[in-house]
């Protein structure tokens, strides 16, 4: 902490105050490393993926684009690696409006057990995966003051984390439930699981528990930094309950009918 004293002093000559001001210079110093980390992070990310399709560029070049069983491979690859830097650079995008100071929410009164289920049937209908969807949802509708493009992308982020670490013939169950003044929704996966030392990392930008597998998986390790920065905007929590080899659940709470008098609204 820096601190700066300057005098109050009247025409006589007097003193009669002294204003100190305090600087918090290791505020400044951690916010300068997290952004030095950050853009070393995802120079990391941008280049992994460029340096693989250099390489299968390359061998195409070098004659493979004549081998009609290696080629179409190859060209593969560089199509999903090219998706992948596509992914990354939306979601570096998205965060850089959250951080930025003018954003803002568009918010609306959503009807949350019909948007919810309907999320759930999107998913339903694409996943190819043998995962069983449970649905424990409200019997009465609940009208939330929300941004819905912003909720259903957190929703996006957490059951494709769900689908992504889930075996085969696995299930996934959505849980809604009311909480004097706030929504709580639960989904819960009988996945690989997170270790506990893991846990509370996984909302920061760009952690993943298991970078290699993570990776091959196409994540981009922003999707729960995303959604935690949109429930917080909403005024609610997100956290995760986790068990190795047993599964995972991801919490999070919306508030219900409260008068929201943060800056985002
Ligand atoms: P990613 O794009 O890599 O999935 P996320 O921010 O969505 O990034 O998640 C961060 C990390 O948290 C993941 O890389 C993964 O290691 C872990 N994780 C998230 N959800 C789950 C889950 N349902 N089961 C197991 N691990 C998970």
């Amino acid at each position: 902490i820096k601190i700066n004293f300057s005098t109050i002093q009247r025409e006589s000559g007097t003193i009669n105050g002294i204003i100190a001001v305090l600087y918090d210079i290791t505020e400044q110093e951690r916010i300068d490393q997290e952004r030095r980390e950050f853009v070393a992070n995802v120079s990391h990310e941008l280049r992994t993926p460029l340096t693989t399709m250099r390489s299968y560029l390359e061998a195409l070049a070098d004659g493979a684009w004549t081998d009609k069983n290696i080629a179409p491979q190859f060209i593969d690859v560089t199509q999903n690696e090219t998706e992948r830097m596509i992914r990354l650079v939306n979601d570096l995008l998205q965060l850089s409006k959250l951080d930025s100071k003018d954003y803002r929410l568009t918010r609306d009164w959503i009807e949350f057990t019909s948007f919810f289920n309907k999320i759930i049937d999107r998913f339903e209908m694409t996943k190819n995966q043998d995962v069983h969807f449970t649905r424990h949802l409200l019997n009465t509708p609940v009208y939330i003051d929300m941004d819905e493009d912003k909720i259903t992308q957190v929703i996006d982020n957490i059951i494709s984390n769900a689908l992504k670490y889930s075996p085969e013939g696995g299930e996934i169950i959505f849980h809604v439930e009311v909480h004097d003044d706030k929504l709580e929704v639960q989904v819960k996966d009988g996945g690989v699981g997170i270790p506990k030392e893991n846990l509370d990392k996984i909302f920061d930008r760009f952690y993943r528990v298991d970078k290699a597998r993570t990776r091959k998986l196409g994540g981009t390790g922003l999707g729960l930094a995303i959604a935690k920065e949109m429930i917080e905007a909403h005024g609610g929590e997100i956290w995760a309950k986790s068990e190795e080899g047993i599964g995972t659940t991801i919490y999070f709470t919306l508030p219900i009918d409260q008068e929201i008098e943060d800056d985002w609204s």
